[in-house]
């Protein structure tokens, strides 16, 4: 195993990862830009430096900063968490040719799916269904209309290199796609400088489910159940959960199958190793590959929590060559968690609101969790994405979760920033989330303020 690693993130993933490491008896060694300096990631690693100023790109983006940071503390190995440069196929390669191990899959497996049109035609050629769309990229508005007529309306235009649920346009006529294509390649262009996108079927009111895979460098892959993230804000997820609801009391097995097969050929196609997640969409029935994340997901504690795999000791295994030596029959479930983002945000115009936290009290209780990358008195900057904690709380049955997660969020205080525990609490009032009918348009009609 690695004597020293880096964690090339911040707050509360560097701080789990920090946490992880030591338990390992690894040596941690944290960095941090200007704006973060205080941070509890900060004082809790063994070493720590300093890689820039607060903007993004001059800190947790600066690859040479990065790199010299690695390299001046002798660590061996570089965790990049989730988010920054977890999916950069160049970082990866960089750090390697420094001698320095990444923990995350190889580069090639990185760029094949970096593409999602070309991740799509991987996956599809392997035997995966994909939600129906587009062969290819498409490169101008006729084409767009060609294929949309094909697809048939509404469609959903999305950009090929896109990710955090940027720059997604719906349209439900020819006319409207002619408006939405011109939009969404300008938002991709000005997002992930790259115009190239594609179009999907819009689905009215899917399920977000997601597989855990997880490889060895010998190509023993196997997958860790399913989660559900279905409750979102701007396609982005605010709670999720393990198992899906869907499942619950062994509903729905064949397609509980289906999207465990489908997960794990997708892996297979890409050539996966160490940690990642297949994304799919549930529809009336069935299931459909939409991404896969090479990376560490930020809701991978449910999976932790009910599974007992601990995902990120596997991840610095894997990456130090070591085989899985788990067995897929091995795994199983136990009991229910949930994931609530808590995010420093208005709750209801979900802007961002930063500020001093002048009470940050999380809850305690019996299978009650928090990640967080803050304690009481420090500042949350608007450098950086806006989620400040995640609360985690597992119970034997979801009912159980239910009820001890409206209890925890009841008693979490947080006082100096606008946040969105009052939001979850709604969630959890809700009928059709306790029913778990969830669906990715819940908030539209569900847990209003
Ligand atoms: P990103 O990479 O930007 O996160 P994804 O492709 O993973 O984008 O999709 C994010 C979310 O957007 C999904 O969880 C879902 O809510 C919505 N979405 C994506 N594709 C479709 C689709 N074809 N139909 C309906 N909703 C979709």
């Amino acid at each position: 195993m690695f004597k020293k690693i880096l964690v090339a993130n911040r707050g509360e993933i560097a701080r789990r990862i920090i946490t992880v490491a030591r338990g390992m008896g690894m040596q941690t060694v944290a960095v941090y830009s200007d704006a973060d300096a205080q941070l509890p990631f900060v004082k809790e690693a063994d070493e720590a430096v300093r890689i820039g100023p607060a903007p993004a790109k001059d800190s947790y983006l600066n690859v040479a900063a990065l790199l010299e940071a690695a390299k001046q503390t002798k660590a061996e190995a570089i965790h990049p968490g989730y988010g920054f440069i977890s999916e950069n196929a160049e970082f990866a390669k960089t750090v390697a040719g420094h001698g320095i191990t990444f923990v995350g899959p190889p580069p090639e497996a990185m760029l094949r799916m970096k593409d999602k049109s070309e991740a799509r035609r991987l996956v599809a050629e392997a035997g995966v269904p994909i939600v129906p769309g587009s062969k290819d990229t498409i490169p101008d508005v006729a084409t767009a209309l060609s294929e949309a007529e094909r697809i048939g309306y509404p469609v959903l235009c999305k950009a090929a290199g896109g990710g955090g649920g940027i720059g997604m346009a719906v349209a439900n006529t020819p006319a409207e796609l002619e408006r939405v294509f011109r939009a969404c390649v300008d938002r991709a262009r000005a997002a992930f400088s790259r115009d190239t996108v594609y179009l999907e079927k819009y689905f009215a009111a899917p399920r977000h489910l997601e597989v855990q895979i997880l490889g060895d460098l010998e190509g023993h892959t196997l997958h860790v159940l399913e989660r559900e993230c279905s409750i979102q804000r701007r396609h982005q997820k605010v709670v999720e959960e393990a198992g899906s609801p869907l499942f619950l009391d062994g509903q729905n097995a064949g397609v509980r199958q289906q999207l465990f097969d489908a997960g794990l050929k997708a892996a297979k196609a890409f050539g996966y190793a160490n940690a990642g997640t297949v994304e799919l969409l549930y529809s009336e029935g069935q299931v459909y590959f939409i991404e896969m994340n090479a990376r560490l997901q930020v809701e991978h504690p449910v999976t932790e929590l009910t599974t007992g795999v601990d995902l990120i000791g596997w991840q610095f295994r894997i990456a130090a060559g070591e085989r899985l030596t788990l067995q897929q029959r091995e795994i199983t479930r136990t009991g229910h968690a949930l994931e609530f983002r808590i995010y420093a945000e208005d709750p209801v115009k979900f802007f961002p609101s930063p500020g001093p936290l002048k009470v940050f009290q999380p809850p305690t209780g019996p299978g009650v969790r928090l990640d967080a990358g803050y304690a009481e008195g420090d500042v949350v900057t608007p450098n950086y994405d806006p989620m400040i904690a995640k609360l985690i709380v597992s119970g034997d049955t979801r009912a159980q979760a239910i009820s001890r997660a409206k209890e925890a969020l009841a008693n979490f205080r947080i006082e100096g920033i606008k946040h969105n525990v009052p939001l979850h609490l709604r969630i959890l009032e809700s009928e059709a989330f306790v029913a778990g009918r969830l669906d990715t348009r819940f908030l539209e009609h569900h847990a209003k303020p």
